[in-house]
């Protein structure tokens, strides 16, 4: 009768167990949840004032160019700020869509070397001082099936991340190659490198090396940058990769299965799962 009795007593203790389980992780949902919708509330809210104020400024700044006067260029470092500012709030917004599983690729296909080599000039172009990127397009027709916008979003982050951490004027290496039925996109930078130690986490959400600011000088960052480019790479049916040596520099490539050029244009919608 003992036995028994106490078999009951586990059983219930276990099945109240189980409740409190079912009900945290009821809380922990919602709050989750909670925390997203405020993310994409807050961001989208953040961007509207965020596209008036660049539109003024830019005004604005025509105006005391066009009257000579050398106010000017405090509006272009107002103008910078504000891009940094909106670089932040797009991230941000990116990853309130992907935690909320509405990521949307809109793919089509493209000749990889041809979208490099644009990028490139137009990211050399808008900074100020222009970098030096040196792009070397090993083997032609990489035809790839991408969402050209998100994939503009990745090299452009990994290039403005070679920028950011190697010293200033520092040259810049992208070069685009297949190899085995890939396209592999690399980005080369002789800069501060990371350590084995953090390597593994900076795909991470929010990650940022301790201490970069200091080194580099760059406080512009919330650590979102990889991880939304290995989200969207990731969802490509791709990879990310990095090689990296402390002091030294980094290599951060890119992935993709090769497409047949043969293949007619497609535009597939993929919704996240
Ligand atoms: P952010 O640049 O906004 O901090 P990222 O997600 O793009 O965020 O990068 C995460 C971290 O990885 C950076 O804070 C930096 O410490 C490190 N990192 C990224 N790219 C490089 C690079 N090319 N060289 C050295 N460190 C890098």
């Amino acid at each position: 009768i003992q036995v028994a009795e106490q078999q009951q007593a586990l059983e219930l203790h276990a099945k109240s167990l189980e409740q409190t389980v079912q009900e945290r992780t009821r809380e922990l949902i919602a709050a989750n949840a909670a925390k997203d919708e405020f993310l994409s509330i807050a961001s989208h809210e953040l961007k509207t004032p965020l596209s008036s104020l660049k539109g003024m400024t830019q005004l604005l700044r025509r105006r005391l160019e066009r009257a000579g006067s050398n106010e000017a260029s405090s509006l272009v470092n107002m103008e910078n700020s504000i891009r940094r500012m909106e670089v932040l709030v797009n991230d941000l917004l990116n990853v309130s869509f992907i935690e909320m599983g509405m990521f949307v690729l809109h793919q089509q296909l493209c000749e990889m070397g041809e979208l490099c080599q644009r990028l490139v000039n137009e990211y050399v172009a808008g900074t100020n001082p222009p970098p030096v990127v040196r792009v070397e397009i090993l083997n032609e027709h990489s035809m790839v099936s991408v969402d050209v916008e998100r994939i503009e979003q990745v090299v452009i982050n990994l290039l403005s991340n070679a920028r950011k951490y190697s010293a200033a004027g520092s040259p810049i290496r992208l070069v685009v190659r297949q190899e085995n039925g890939e396209c592999i996109v690399s980005v080369h930078d002789s800069g501060v490198g990371i350590s084995s130690e953090m390597l593994p986490h900076i795909f991470e959400r929010f990650y940022r090396v301790p201490g970069i600011e200091v080194q580099t000088g760059s406080s512009v960052g919330l650590g979102l940058g990889l991880y939304i480019s290995k989200q969207i790479v990731e969802r490509h049916g791709g990879r990310i990769d990095v090689q990296s040596v402390k002091d030294q520099g980094s290599v951060f490539s890119i992935t993709f299965p090769l497409s047949s050029p043969s293949d007619a244009a497609i535009d597939i919608t993929n919704i996240a799962p």
